[in-house]
């Protein structure tokens, strides 16, 4: 197999499963750092930050950079740093996100001075919340929401997805978001800008082919679906762009 400089792992269903690590890539994320390769991570989680996911990962043996851990939280807050430095930003979402937002030194403000919305998920989510972010995007402010995961992994099986919440707010005003999470490029060009990559020296390896296998094919890296989570290698072989590698197990990378 091809050896790559920024190889960028999908977290859940790729590292681990809920809180049980997957031994494979525990040992190959090893092997790879022994080799000087540091790796990158990158999920459509919003509802944690840089810190939250290193912490999760150092329980499981995994010594991960902090500054090469991209959330959706973490790149909603890169992205309005880049974009909205100087707008009023409503925050729609968990801690994680709050935290992300406040590490870049954001204004974030209430419902009536908000020029821009950020969605990610909320747990918490009521009646009443949800008619109050659905009138903030009604009076003008730019939606962007985290992720359009329609369903989430829990430990009983899968939960809403922030996506879901994302097509209620997006049919109750009849405006579309702007997207950060995977399939879409914001955070693999986040990697790339800050390792100074071409895009042939990259590759996105995760286990959903809609969220991780999709980013990496639209961005043009190479991209490599492991088995045992999302999607099995059937399912993709049906679809019409398929992955650079499959691999059965993540040690195969090496
Ligand atoms: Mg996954």
């Amino acid at each position: 197999m091809k050896q790559y400089r920024a190889y960028c792992f999908d977290l859940d269903g790729t590292i681990y499963k809920g809180t049980e690590v997957i031994e494979a890539a525990a040992q190959t994320i090893y092997e790879l750092q022994k080799r000087g390769i540091e790796p990158y991570y990158i999920t459509n989680n919003a509802s944690v930050n840089r810190e939250d996911v290193e912490n999760k990962l150092a329980k499981m043996g995994i010594v991960a950079k902090r500054e090469r851990i991209y959330t959706t939280a973490v790149a909603s807050a890169l992205y309005c740093a880049e974009y909205h430095a100087s707008s009023h930003i409503y925050l729609y979402g968990e801690e994680g996100l709050r935290k992300a937002f406040a590490e870049q030194n954001l204004r974030v403000v209430g419902p009536e001075e908000a020029d821009v919305a950020v969605v990610g998920i909320n747990r918490e989510s009521t009646y009443e919340s949800l008619s109050e972010v659905m009138n903030v995007i009604r009076n003008g402010a730019t939606f962007i929401a985290t992720n359009s995961d329609k369903i989430i992994p829990t430990a009983t099986g899968f939960g809403v997805g922030n996506g879901s919440f994302i097509r209620l707010l997006a049919h109750a005003t009849g405006i579309e978001p702007l997207y950060i999470g995977k399939p879409e490029s914001t955070m693999l060009e986040l990697v790339r800008e800050s390792g100074g990559y071409a895009k042939d020296e990259m590759v996105m390896i995760g286990d959903n082919y809609d969220t991780d296998i999709l980013c990496g094919i639209q961005y043009e890296i190479d991209t490599i679906h492991v088995a045992g989570g999302v999607h099995t290698q059937a399912q993709i072989q049906q679809r019409e762009k398929q992955p650079t590698y499959f691999v059965e197990n993540l040690t195969e990378l090496l």
